[in-house]
């Protein structure tokens, strides 16, 4: 058996690791299964290279309370250590990685944005344990050894006679800790961090019911059994191609990472991208219909499998924090302040693709059905609102599928309802009027009105619709937004009153002459207004007089002939 003393540089780290973010102290659990998990998977590269001669199998990592010797196991079937590498990894490498962690994070404690706490690694179990074991057998062939470390700087380091390969962590829960001797707050801390990892992990047992045999009577139970309580889902949803999930699988696992929530999500948008970050996710619109209070389920984000944190402010642009789902890379920084985050070049690319996302996302959905759109509309209009007014880019694409319901529920994009008003709803100073209602209850006689003189009346009556009217009028020409009941509404004139063509009078003159060679018959009279583009350009009427004469000599066959049509051949 050898002792020694661990290398410590600063005083002592350990009674600051004990002190460190107080109410963070669940956080080792998620570290040493981290940790379990990075040496399984590691294995698994190796054997699969051929680099280990080990036989890999179905390794889990098992976590094992033993509460009359206050003890918590957390169990592994991956790569092990030699003594050596324990010296090397364990007094060293995590010992200088906690206290780097350490001196970082005493700089940003002030900074309660701070997140993911990522980096503490090991020595974090000495913020709820008072002494730590480790009991390790290397895939290697040698001898397996035993470390243990009492809180202080000093450590013990012998042989083991551990023979199944992989490793053991046995942490003697402290006086003040031991919470975590209680199933019921393991569990949560496992469901809350550990329900998506890559490898298997076991929390006792659980009875399973089996199918009845084929001759049971009616009156006998199900026949049950004991089998091992895996609390994750190694492969969620998120990590497969999107090729391979069926609208099923997606609605699944939207239960799964909700599973007190019982409404269904509206769509879902999964995010994909290697370069250049890496971020797989899915994001969920819920149906928020007015309700901006989302606290309760949020955006989920995750490193390689494993929780960080359910507040991706700085990460996900804010509109897009009312939605649902996942996103996981290993490309956020995690051990830094919101303030350093928000100003991260990789966080802010990120940031841009998943607002990138959303929008084509809902290009799509409103061009493969539009009908289907417009019924979601009202779920979703909030998050698209929000989001035209806080990021141009965004503005920019979802002009093209932003919907403007009238008062009768039809949906205009902005393009339609422009070519359908600018006609007919202009002031006097040459601005379209858009009319707007936010109440048909209580605006009900002036929609009315306004629909009698043939005006269009959007109904528009999200929270947000003040900003939302101001930034249409700054971005849009010549538009102006008058409220149904607004004393505005009288500035209307109608355009009709006031006509002018868009041709001048010498070419009037050029196209009626070409007209009126063209059909080669006097009792037609050529009519060359030129309005505007939606408008006949001319009208060929004939004059009243020859058509009643025709109507005569016909006996009641056929009418006058009133054409609107395009230039004769
Ligand atoms: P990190 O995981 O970031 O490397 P940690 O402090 O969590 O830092 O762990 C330090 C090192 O200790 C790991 O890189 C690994 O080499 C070793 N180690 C920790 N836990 C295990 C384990 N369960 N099996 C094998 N090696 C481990
Ligand atoms: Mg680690």
């Amino acid at each position: 058996m050898s002792t020694g003393k661990i290398n410590v540089s600063v005083e002592n780290i350990f009674p600051l690791i004990k002190k460190f973010l107080y109410s963070d102290h669940e956080i080792f659990l998620r570290e040493l299964i981290s940790n379990a998990t990075d040496a399984t998977l590691k294995l698994k590269h190796l054997t699969s290279i051929g680099e280990s001669s080990a036989e890999y199998g179905n390794p889990q990592i098992e976590v094992k309370i033993d509460k009359e010797g206050k003890k918590l196991h957390i169990i592994d079937q991956g790569l092990g250590m030699t003594q050596e590498e324990v010296e090397k990894y364990i007094n060293q490498l995590a010992f200088s990685g906690a206290e780097e962690f350490l001196n970082k994070y005493e700089d940003g404690a002030k900074d309660t944005g701070i997140i993911g706490h990522f980096g503490l690694g090991f020595y974090s179990a000495f913020m709820v344990a008072e002494k730590v074991e480790i009991i390790t057998k290397s895939h290697k062939d040698e001898p397996a050894a035993h470390w243990t470390c009492d809180g202080s700087p000093n450590f013990t380091l012998e042989a083991a006679d551990k023979t199944e390969r992989g490793t053991e962590i046995i942490l003697h829960i402290a006086e003040d800790s031991t919470e975590f001797l209680e199933e019921g707050r393991i569990a949560g801390l496992l469901s809350k961090y550990n329900k998506f990892m890559p490898v298997p992990i076991k929390f006792g047992m659980k009875t399973e019911t089996l199918p009845k045999p084929e001759d049971a009577k009616e009156e006998d139970p199900a026949p049950t059994q004991e089998v091992d309580n895996i609390i994750n889902n190694p492969n969620p949803a998120w990590t497969k191609q999107p090729a391979d999930l069926e609208e099923e699988d997606y609605k699944n696992f939207y239960q799964e990472l909700y599973p007190a929530n019982f409404d269904e999500p509206l769509f879902n948008i999964h995010l994909n991208v290697d370069y250049p970050f890496n971020l797989t996710g899915i994001l969920y619109f819920p149906k928020l219909g007015q309700d901006m209070n989302m606290q309760k389920d949020r955006i989920q984000l995750y490193q390689n499998q494993v929780f960080v944190t359910d507040n991706v402010e700085g990460i996900v642009p804010e509109f897009l924090t009312m939605l649902r789902g996942v996103i996981d890379s290993p490309d956020i920084p995690l051990n830094v302040s919101r303030s350093y985050l928000q100003a991260d070049g990789a966080v802010k690319k990120i940031s841009g693709y998943i607002s990138r996302k959303v929008a084509d996302k809902l290009k799509s959905l409103f061009n493969n059905d539009r009908e289907d759109f417009e019924k979601k509309w009202n779920d979703i209009k909030l998050v698209i609102e929000y989001g035209m007014l806080s990021e141009d880019k965004f503005f920019e694409k979802a002009d093209k599928f932003a919907l403007y319901p009238t008062v009768d529920n039809t949906f205009f994009t902005w393009e339609e309802l422009e070519a359908k008003i600018k006609e007919n709803q202009v002031d006097k100073d040459g601005k379209t009027v858009v009319l707007y209602a936010s109440d048909t209850d209580a605006q009900h006689s002036y929609i009315q009105s306004a629909k009698d003189k043939g005006y269009e009346v959007l109904l528009l009556d999200s929270p947000i619709v003040s900003h939302l009217i101001q930034k249409l009028e700054t971005s849009k020409e010549n538009v102006t937004f008058v409220r149904v009941d607004g004393d505005h509404i009288d500035n209307l004139i109608k355009k009709d009153e006031e006509q002018i063509s868009k041709l001048s009078d010498d070419e009037k003159e050029t196209v009626k002459t070409a007209i009126t060679d063209a059909i080669a018959n006097t009792s037609y009279t050529v009519q060359v207004e030129a309005m505007d583009s939606n408008a006949a350009p001319f009208i060929i009427t004939q004059p009243e007089f020859m058509r009643r004469m025709k109507e005569m000599q016909q006996a009641g066959g056929g009418g006058g002939m009133n054409m609107f049509g395009n230039m004769p051949e």
